[in-house]
């Protein structure tokens, strides 16, 4: 029987080797360094992701990426297509797909920053692909391989998030199918796990940052923190993303809407632009006291 030489780590030198030899470090240093629409990652840089959960119409999205981008973000975040936890739906809280992956383009165009867009169907792949510079894999699609498999088949960089229930091996599992076909550019991203007791009613899920660095021990690739949708709850957001950084992570996520309380999709989670603007310049000082840097 093969021994787990590092249990505590979840991962054994075995898996490293056999499992997953192309997520795994060759040796100590080894970091991916790769470039997306013009923003590096895995360097001195940590970009930040930031936007509505959802893209609910045309001007909530424009008027969010011209904020985003002016408070500093690199990329703007949104979901045209979203894994809602229950099937029923108003006209507010409802997905707007391909109109929302239009509204995207035109967010893109006219603020001029790059786009992360989760992708739920390999059908609406080629569409996507057209606006996204980061195919999201949500942490509910985190082990639907054939997904991982034909998104990764597409050559764009994509951002596999942890499932709530996955282990740090099943997690670098999910990043070797996309290595496997090729696509050097994948990126991982904690956002939170499920454990028996959280300090709130209000709070799903608990922020993993320990896995940061464990990950980071094992992986060469670059590791995201979302603490929006780990702490669910808004006065969280700020004290985990300060947090996630001093952790050692490589790049942050965060929702932001114009009006956080009117969020047709988790309303209690969202920061305004206001707050986002004094959080980049916060995170850029945890960041420099690590020599790294967030605003650039
Ligand atoms: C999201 O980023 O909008 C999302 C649904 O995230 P997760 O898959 O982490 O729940
Ligand atoms: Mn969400």
């Amino acid at each position: 029987m093969i021994q787990n030489k590092a249990p505590g780590k979840d991962v054994s030198i075995e898996d490293m080797k056999e499992k997953f030899p192309l997520t795994a470090k060759t040796d100590k240093s080894h970091t991916s360094f790769f470039e997306i629409a013009g923003i590096s990652f895995g360097g001195k840089l940590i970009p930040v992701m930031a936007g509505p959960n959802m893209v609910e119409n045309e001007n909530l999205i424009v008027e969010t990426a011209i904020q985003v981008k002016k408070a500093g973000a690199h990329f703007l975040r949104g979901g045209a297509f979203k894994p809602l936890t229950f099937p029923y739906r108003s006209e507010k809280y409802t997905e707007t797909r391909e109109e929302g992956i239009k509204w995207l383009g035109i967010a893109k165009k006219e603020a001029g920053i790059g786009i992360i867009t989760e992708v739920m169907e390999e059908k609406y792949l080629d569409m996507i692909c057209d606006v996204a510079d980061i195919l999201q894999i949500g942490s509910r699609n985190m082990q639907n391989y054939p997904l991982i498999t034909a998104a990764a088949k597409t050559d764009k960089p994509l951002m596999i998030k942890r499932h709530y229930g996955a282990s740090l091996r099943d997690w670098l599992g999910a990043a070797e199918y996309a290595l496997y076909e090729g696509n050097r550019k994948v990126i991982l991203c904690e956002r939170g796990v499920s454990v028996p007791h959280t300090h709130k009613d209000s709070s799903r899920f608990l922020l993993d940052l320990q896995v940061v660095p464990a990950a980071k021990e094992i992986t060469h690739l670059p590791i995201a923190v979302d603490p929006s949708h780990a702490t669910f709850w808004r006065p969280w957001v700020k004290p985990m993303a300060l947090a996630s950084i001093a952790a050692g992570c490589d790049s942050v996520m965060l929702e932001v809407h114009p009006d956080p309380e009117n969020s047709a999709v988790d309303p209690l989670q969202p920061i305004d632009f206001q707050d986002f603007e004094h959080l980049m310049i916060d995170m850029n000082k945890i960041a420099n006291n690590v020599n790294r840097c967030v605003l650039d």
